[in-house]
């Protein structure tokens, strides 16, 4: 079974049943979200975010919670060995597991962080501290932290997967640490992207494949190796549709949910248009420019003239 998502918001006021009744319309069988804002810690309680009517909508449709992915504040540095810094981070990322224990949702995907403090090696020892503190904070037995692969922006770490193993092996809970692989990211990161089987082969040497629990599917504005992080919609980026098609239809990618984070056109979403052809292995030329036009003809005003 091939799962295809995107990451869509929770928002007021249905909130998860609201994130669910949106991945239907898409036509997702997979799709991740954020508890709360991306950028600050507040979080409203559990009980409002309306998970157990979200939760039956989406078992009644058919899928399962087991795809379902959660992102974590990127404004979590598990990195920073600021003491503030890294008890907010320790804090956060514990309630954040209890919250997707929650939800039922088996993967949190976080990015390692920022080595701000030009820690260097000790920065992987640090991270994966910080990491084993959270994981013994938190109640839950069973999420899974998805390391993301970064782009290697400024001091971002995680850009290799040699600095993704190196966080395993350090912590006290490798079992709990499984691998969130971005395909701009790694291609900004300077991996081939378009040769999935020897990026594939190189993850397994030294991660392990059994260890890829999530993939995010984008293309990139940007060439290989640019450090940007930028990501681009399907077919639009350096990458083109036929690599990211490889990726989804992998026989060894079998069953890892593929989650879009491809930009928004405006205020049109694009990815039930990207699953689509995803799915079909049909690409349509210039399908952007073709779903903004219908859509603005959508939401014209009507023009009949009044009796
Ligand atoms: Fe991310
Ligand atoms: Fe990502
Ligand atoms: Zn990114």
């Amino acid at each position: 079974m091939r799962y295809i998502g995107s990451h869509l918001s929770l928002t007021a006021p249905d909130y998860f049943l609201g994130t669910v009744k949106k991945a239907l319309s898409l036509g997702e069988n997979t799709f991740m979200f954020y508890t709360g804002a991306p950028q600050n810690t507040i979080r409203l309680p559990l009980s409002a975010l309306k998970i157990e009517e979200g939760k039956q909508l989406w078992l009644s449709s058919g899928h399962s919670l087991n795809h379902l992915v959660i992102h974590a504040p990127y404004i979590i540095n598990p990195a920073s060995m600021k003491p503030n810094t890294r008890e907010i981070a320790i804090e956060m990322l514990a309630k954040e597991l209890d919250r997707a224990e929650a939800f039922g949702v088996p993967y949190l995907v976080l990015h390692p962080g920022s080595d701000v403090d030009e820690l260097g090696d000790a920065a992987f020892t640090e991270t994966a501290k910080v990491l084993d503190l959270a994981l013994e904070a938190s109640s839950s037995k069973n999420t899974l932290i998805c390391l993301e692969t970064m782009a290697g922006k400024g001091h971002e770490i995680g850009r290799t997967f040699d600095a993704i193993a190196t966080l395993r092996m350090r912590s006290a809970y490798p079992d709990r640490l499984g691998v969130c692989l971005d395909t701009c990211h790694i291609n900004d990161a300077g991996y081939p992207v378009a040769n999935v089987d020897q990026v594939l082969d190189e993850f397994d040497r030294i991660i392990g494949l059994n260890h890829l629990k999530v993939i995010h599917l984008n293309d990139s504005k940007n060439p290989m190796g640019s450090h940007k992080d930028r990501h681009e919609n399907i077919g639009y980026g350096t990458l083109g549709f036929e690599t990211l098609e490889k990726w989804f239809k992998h026989p060894k990618l079998e069953g890892i949910p593929f989650e879009l984070e491809t930009p928004w056109l405006g205020k049109i979403l694009p990815y039930r248009k990207e699953i689509e052809m995803l799915r079909s292995g049909q690409y349509e030329t210039g399908w952007r420019e073709t779903l903004i036009a219908s859509e603005s003809l959508l939401s014209a005003p009507d023009k009949s003239p009044n009796p």
